[in-house]
Protein backbone atom coordinates (compact mmCIF):
# COMPACT_ATOMS: atom_id res chain seq x y z
CA UNK A 1 0.00 0.00 0.00
CA UNK A 2 1.20 3.43 -0.88
CA UNK A 3 2.73 5.45 1.98
CA UNK A 4 0.78 8.68 3.39
CA UNK A 5 3.38 11.21 3.74
CA UNK A 6 0.89 14.33 5.52
CA UNK A 7 -1.51 11.93 7.19
CA UNK A 8 -0.95 10.45 10.62
CA UNK A 9 -2.92 8.38 12.99
CA UNK A 10 -5.97 8.44 13.70
CA UNK A 11 -4.33 9.41 17.02
CA UNK A 12 -6.79 8.88 20.21
CA UNK A 13 -6.85 12.43 22.53
CA UNK A 14 -8.88 13.40 25.26
CA UNK A 15 -10.03 16.75 23.20
CA UNK A 16 -10.61 15.26 20.28
CA UNK A 17 -11.42 11.79 20.39
CA UNK A 18 -10.07 9.43 17.32
CA UNK A 19 -8.66 12.07 15.26
CA UNK A 20 -6.81 12.00 11.71
CA UNK A 21 -3.76 14.57 11.93
CA UNK A 22 -3.16 16.67 8.62
CA UNK A 23 0.02 18.03 8.48
CA UNK A 24 0.14 20.92 6.40
CA UNK A 25 3.69 22.51 6.28
CA UNK A 26 7.21 21.01 6.47
CA UNK A 27 8.95 19.85 9.90
CA UNK A 28 9.33 22.38 11.69
CA UNK A 29 8.18 25.32 10.31
CA UNK A 30 6.03 28.00 12.70
CA UNK A 31 5.30 31.41 14.18
CA UNK A 32 6.69 30.80 17.33
CA UNK A 33 9.55 28.74 18.75
CA UNK A 34 8.06 27.32 21.84
CA UNK A 35 10.06 26.66 24.86
CA UNK A 36 8.55 23.38 25.54
CA UNK A 37 7.72 22.26 21.84
CA UNK A 38 8.04 18.92 21.98
CA UNK A 39 8.79 18.38 18.60
CA UNK A 40 11.92 19.98 18.73
CA UNK A 41 13.32 23.29 18.19
CA UNK A 42 11.56 25.52 15.55
CA UNK A 43 13.74 25.56 11.65
CA UNK A 44 12.21 28.21 10.41
CA UNK A 45 10.09 30.76 12.62
CA UNK A 46 8.11 32.86 9.88
CA UNK A 47 5.19 34.93 9.22
CA UNK A 48 5.44 33.72 5.75
CA UNK A 49 2.09 32.26 4.41
CA UNK A 50 2.90 29.47 1.41
CA UNK A 51 1.53 26.35 -0.40
CA UNK A 52 4.24 24.91 2.07
CA UNK A 53 2.52 21.48 0.37
CA UNK A 54 0.18 21.11 -2.90
CA UNK A 55 -3.47 21.21 -1.85
CA UNK A 56 -4.21 18.49 -3.90
CA UNK A 57 -1.56 15.96 -2.93
CA UNK A 58 -3.69 17.09 0.44
CA UNK A 59 -6.55 16.48 -0.47
CA UNK A 60 -6.13 12.61 -2.82
CA UNK A 61 -4.18 11.65 0.36
CA UNK A 62 -7.14 12.23 2.63
CA UNK A 63 -9.56 10.54 0.24
CA UNK A 64 -7.60 7.74 -0.57
CA UNK A 65 -7.20 7.16 3.15
CA UNK A 66 -10.71 7.67 4.02
CA UNK A 67 -11.50 4.98 1.23
CA UNK A 68 -9.06 2.42 2.37
CA UNK A 69 -8.66 2.81 6.04
CA UNK A 70 -11.29 1.18 8.23
CA UNK A 71 -10.56 3.06 11.37
CA UNK A 72 -13.33 5.14 12.64
CA UNK A 73 -12.63 9.27 12.84
CA UNK A 74 -14.15 11.68 15.06
CA UNK A 75 -12.03 14.83 13.98
CA UNK A 76 -10.17 15.42 11.11
CA UNK A 77 -7.28 17.88 12.85
CA UNK A 78 -5.30 20.43 10.97
CA UNK A 79 -1.92 20.72 12.69
CA UNK A 80 1.50 18.62 12.76
CA UNK A 81 4.78 20.03 12.44
CA UNK A 82 4.52 23.32 12.66
CA UNK A 83 1.54 26.04 12.45
CA UNK A 84 -0.90 25.11 9.99
CA UNK A 85 -2.03 28.49 9.30
CA UNK A 86 1.13 28.89 7.46
CA UNK A 87 -0.74 26.78 4.92
CA UNK A 88 -1.95 30.15 2.54
CA UNK A 89 -4.41 27.76 1.10
CA UNK A 90 -5.64 26.41 4.44
CA UNK A 91 -9.10 27.36 2.84
CA UNK A 92 -9.50 25.35 0.22
CA UNK A 93 -8.20 22.47 2.12
CA UNK A 94 -10.99 22.58 4.32
CA UNK A 95 -13.31 23.39 2.09
CA UNK A 96 -11.83 20.39 -0.23
CA UNK A 97 -11.95 17.84 2.60
CA UNK A 98 -15.20 18.61 3.32
CA UNK A 99 -16.48 18.17 0.06
CA UNK A 100 -15.16 14.91 1.12
CA UNK A 101 -16.47 14.00 4.24
CA UNK A 102 -18.95 15.09 6.71
CA UNK A 103 -15.67 14.37 9.55
CA UNK A 104 -15.68 17.34 11.57
CA UNK A 105 -12.91 19.80 11.02
CA UNK A 106 -10.84 20.63 13.82
CA UNK A 107 -7.54 23.25 13.82
CA UNK A 108 -5.14 23.37 16.47
CA UNK A 109 -3.19 26.37 16.30
CA UNK A 110 -1.06 28.36 17.98
CA UNK A 111 -3.65 31.58 16.88
CA UNK A 112 -0.78 33.89 16.12
CA UNK A 113 -1.77 34.63 12.31
CA UNK A 114 -5.60 34.78 13.90
CA UNK A 115 -4.12 38.61 13.82
CA UNK A 116 -4.27 38.58 10.21
CA UNK A 117 -7.89 39.18 8.43
CA UNK A 118 -7.18 36.93 5.68
CA UNK A 119 -6.28 33.87 8.11
CA UNK A 120 -9.61 34.56 10.16
CA UNK A 121 -11.44 34.52 7.41
CA UNK A 122 -9.62 30.99 6.19
CA UNK A 123 -10.95 29.29 9.44
CA UNK A 124 -14.19 30.52 8.90
CA UNK A 125 -15.55 26.68 8.11
CA UNK A 126 -13.58 24.90 10.35
CA UNK A 127 -15.55 23.11 13.05
CA UNK A 128 -13.58 23.53 16.35
CA UNK A 129 -10.56 25.83 16.35
CA UNK A 130 -8.56 25.53 19.30
CA UNK A 131 -5.66 28.35 19.41
CA UNK A 132 -3.06 28.68 22.25
CA UNK A 133 -2.39 31.24 24.73
CA UNK A 134 0.06 31.11 27.04
CA UNK A 135 0.98 34.32 28.03
CA UNK A 136 -0.44 38.02 27.76
CA UNK A 137 2.59 40.19 29.38
CA UNK A 138 4.72 40.61 26.70
CA UNK A 139 7.94 39.57 28.25
CA UNK A 140 6.63 36.37 29.38
CA UNK A 141 4.46 36.00 25.77
CA UNK A 142 8.58 36.10 24.55
CA UNK A 143 10.26 33.92 27.20
CA UNK A 144 7.65 30.72 26.85
CA UNK A 145 6.63 31.24 23.15
CA UNK A 146 9.95 32.96 21.66
CA UNK A 147 7.70 34.63 19.01
CA UNK A 148 9.49 35.79 15.02
CA UNK A 149 10.65 39.63 15.61
CA UNK A 150 7.98 42.15 14.94
CA UNK A 151 4.92 40.04 16.94
CA UNK A 152 3.65 40.95 19.76
CA UNK A 153 1.04 39.69 22.08
CA UNK A 154 -0.92 42.39 22.19
CA UNK A 155 -1.31 41.47 18.51
CA UNK A 156 -2.32 37.90 19.15
CA UNK A 157 -4.65 38.27 21.96
CA UNK A 158 -6.33 41.07 19.77
CA UNK A 159 -6.85 38.24 16.87
CA UNK A 160 -8.48 35.97 18.81
CA UNK A 161 -10.71 38.43 20.19
CA UNK A 162 -11.35 39.75 16.35
CA UNK A 163 -12.05 35.79 15.54
CA UNK A 164 -14.36 35.14 17.87
CA UNK A 165 -16.13 38.40 16.79
CA UNK A 166 -16.78 36.69 12.79
CA UNK A 167 -16.81 32.84 14.01
CA UNK A 168 -19.84 30.88 14.59
CA UNK A 169 -18.03 27.43 15.74
CA UNK A 170 -16.11 25.88 18.61
CA UNK A 171 -13.45 27.83 20.09
CA UNK A 172 -11.35 25.69 22.41
CA UNK A 173 -9.00 27.65 23.97
CA UNK A 174 -5.36 26.11 25.42
CA UNK A 175 -3.58 27.72 27.65
CA UNK A 176 0.30 25.38 28.23
CA UNK A 177 1.98 26.19 31.79
CA UNK A 178 5.73 25.69 32.72
CA UNK A 179 6.61 25.80 35.75
CA UNK A 180 7.98 29.43 36.88
CA UNK A 181 7.59 30.43 33.41
CA UNK A 182 4.02 31.69 32.87
CA UNK A 183 2.06 30.33 36.17
CA UNK A 184 2.42 33.68 38.09
CA UNK A 185 -0.31 35.20 39.80
CA UNK A 186 0.00 37.90 37.97
CA UNK A 187 0.02 36.35 34.56
CA UNK A 188 -2.81 34.77 35.50
CA UNK A 189 -4.91 37.50 35.98
CA UNK A 190 -3.83 39.02 32.91
CA UNK A 191 -4.53 36.10 30.77
CA UNK A 192 -8.42 35.98 32.63
CA UNK A 193 -8.79 39.79 31.61
CA UNK A 194 -7.66 38.42 28.24
CA UNK A 195 -10.35 35.50 27.73
CA UNK A 196 -12.77 37.78 28.94
CA UNK A 197 -12.69 39.79 25.88
CA UNK A 198 -11.81 36.54 23.79
CA UNK A 199 -14.78 34.56 25.04
CA UNK A 200 -13.80 31.35 24.13
CA UNK A 201 -16.46 27.96 24.33
CA UNK A 202 -13.84 25.88 26.68
CA UNK A 203 -10.09 26.65 28.07
CA UNK A 204 -8.70 23.67 28.56
CA UNK A 205 -5.16 23.90 30.58
CA UNK A 206 -2.56 21.78 30.16
CA UNK A 207 1.13 21.22 31.08
CA UNK A 208 4.74 19.84 29.93
CA UNK A 209 3.83 15.61 29.68
CA UNK A 210 6.59 15.33 26.78
CA UNK A 211 10.49 15.34 26.60
CA UNK A 212 10.00 19.68 25.78
CA UNK A 213 12.57 21.71 23.10
CA UNK A 214 14.43 22.85 26.77
CA UNK A 215 15.38 20.69 29.03
CA UNK A 216 15.32 23.29 32.08
CA UNK A 217 10.99 23.55 31.09
CA UNK A 218 9.34 21.68 34.36
CA UNK A 219 5.57 20.68 34.33
CA UNK A 220 3.19 21.92 37.08
CA UNK A 221 2.10 19.24 39.27
CA UNK A 222 -1.54 18.43 39.86
CA UNK A 223 -2.33 20.38 42.81
CA UNK A 224 -0.56 23.50 40.81
CA UNK A 225 -3.30 22.72 37.88
CA UNK A 226 -5.96 22.17 40.41
CA UNK A 227 -5.50 25.52 41.50
CA UNK A 228 -5.21 27.22 38.05
CA UNK A 229 -8.35 25.26 36.89
CA UNK A 230 -10.35 27.01 39.71
CA UNK A 231 -9.13 30.53 38.90
CA UNK A 232 -10.45 30.29 35.47
CA UNK A 233 -13.91 28.91 36.45
CA UNK A 234 -16.51 26.18 34.66
CA UNK A 235 -15.06 26.66 31.33
CA UNK A 236 -11.75 25.43 32.20
CA UNK A 237 -10.76 21.80 32.33
CA UNK A 238 -7.38 19.91 32.83
CA UNK A 239 -6.34 18.17 29.90
CA UNK A 240 -2.79 17.82 30.65
CA UNK A 241 -2.49 14.39 28.15
CA UNK A 242 -3.36 16.09 25.43
CA UNK A 243 -0.48 16.10 22.38
CA UNK A 244 -0.47 19.40 20.70
CA UNK A 245 1.79 18.43 18.00
CA UNK A 246 1.57 14.42 18.20
CA UNK A 247 4.34 13.31 15.12
CA UNK A 248 3.53 11.27 12.23
CA UNK A 249 4.13 7.94 12.83
CA UNK A 250 5.82 6.95 9.72
CA UNK A 251 8.39 9.24 10.53
CA UNK A 252 8.96 7.76 14.39
CA UNK A 253 10.85 4.85 15.63
CA UNK A 254 8.23 3.43 17.03
CA UNK A 255 10.31 0.56 18.97
CA UNK A 256 13.04 2.90 20.04
CA UNK A 257 10.35 4.93 21.52
CA UNK A 258 8.30 1.98 23.05
CA UNK A 259 11.72 0.93 24.54
CA UNK A 260 12.33 4.28 26.02
CA UNK A 261 9.15 4.69 27.94
CA UNK A 262 9.40 1.39 29.18
CA UNK A 263 12.64 2.08 30.94
CA UNK A 264 10.32 4.36 33.36
CA UNK A 265 8.03 1.76 34.42
CA UNK A 266 6.36 -0.99 32.92
CA UNK A 267 2.74 -0.30 31.05
CA UNK A 268 -0.34 -1.26 29.57
CA UNK A 269 -1.26 -2.02 26.16
CA UNK A 270 -3.15 1.13 26.77
CA UNK A 271 -0.87 3.55 28.74
CA UNK A 272 0.78 2.71 25.71
CA UNK A 273 -1.24 3.83 23.33
CA UNK A 274 -2.53 7.22 25.35
CA UNK A 275 1.12 8.15 26.03
CA UNK A 276 2.83 7.68 22.83
CA UNK A 277 -0.21 8.96 20.48
CA UNK A 278 -0.49 5.67 18.42
CA UNK A 279 -3.67 3.29 18.21
CA UNK A 280 -3.42 -0.08 20.08
CA UNK A 281 -3.90 -2.15 17.14
CA UNK A 282 -1.02 0.13 15.37
CA UNK A 283 1.27 -0.91 18.52
CA UNK A 284 0.59 -4.83 17.90
CA UNK A 285 2.95 -4.56 15.06
CA UNK A 286 5.87 -3.61 17.39
CA UNK A 287 5.04 -5.41 20.35
CA UNK A 288 5.20 -8.98 19.88
CA UNK A 289 8.50 -8.33 18.08
CA UNK A 290 9.84 -6.97 20.97
CA UNK A 291 8.71 -9.68 22.93
CA UNK A 292 10.49 -12.15 20.95
CA UNK A 293 13.39 -10.32 20.55
CA UNK A 294 13.96 -10.40 24.17
CA UNK A 295 13.92 -6.35 24.52
CA UNK A 296 10.78 -6.52 26.88
CA UNK A 297 8.54 -9.37 28.52
CA UNK A 298 4.74 -9.09 29.62
CA UNK A 299 3.37 -9.39 32.68
CA UNK A 300 -0.04 -10.00 34.12
CA UNK A 301 -0.84 -8.20 37.25
CA UNK A 302 -4.09 -7.55 38.82
CA UNK A 303 -6.76 -7.81 35.41
CA UNK A 304 -3.65 -6.41 33.06
CA UNK A 305 -1.25 -7.59 30.78
CA UNK A 306 2.30 -4.62 31.62
CA UNK A 307 4.84 -5.07 29.25
CA UNK A 308 8.03 -3.89 30.81
CA UNK A 309 11.81 -4.20 29.85
CA UNK A 310 13.01 -7.54 29.33
CA UNK A 311 15.30 -9.12 31.84
CA UNK A 312 18.79 -8.78 29.73
CA UNK A 313 18.02 -5.32 29.07
CA UNK A 314 17.96 -4.18 31.68
CA UNK A 315 20.91 -1.21 33.15
S1 LIG B 1 4.45 24.10 20.26
FE1 LIG B 1 3.42 24.50 18.32
S2 LIG B 1 3.42 26.72 18.25
FE2 LIG B 1 4.98 26.19 19.70
S3 LIG B 1 6.89 26.04 18.53
FE3 LIG B 1 6.00 23.98 18.63
S4 LIG B 1 4.90 23.85 16.71
FE4 LIG B 1 5.20 26.01 17.07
Amino acid sequence: MEKFHHLYGPVPSRRLGRSLGIDLVPHKICTYDCIYCQIGKTSQRTLDRREYVPVKEILEEAERFLKEETFSIDYLSLSGSGEPTLHSKIRSIIEGLKRITSIPIAVITNGSLLSMEEVRKDLIDADVVLPSLDAVSSEVFRKINRPDEGFSAERMVEGLIQFRKIYKGQIWLEILFCRGVNDSQSELTLMKEAINRIQPDKIHLNTVVRPPSEKWVLPLDEIEMERIRDVFGEKAEIISEFDRHPPPILERDIKEEILEILKRRPLSRSDLSKGMGIPQNELDKYLPPLIEEGKIQARIFGESVYYEIGENRRE
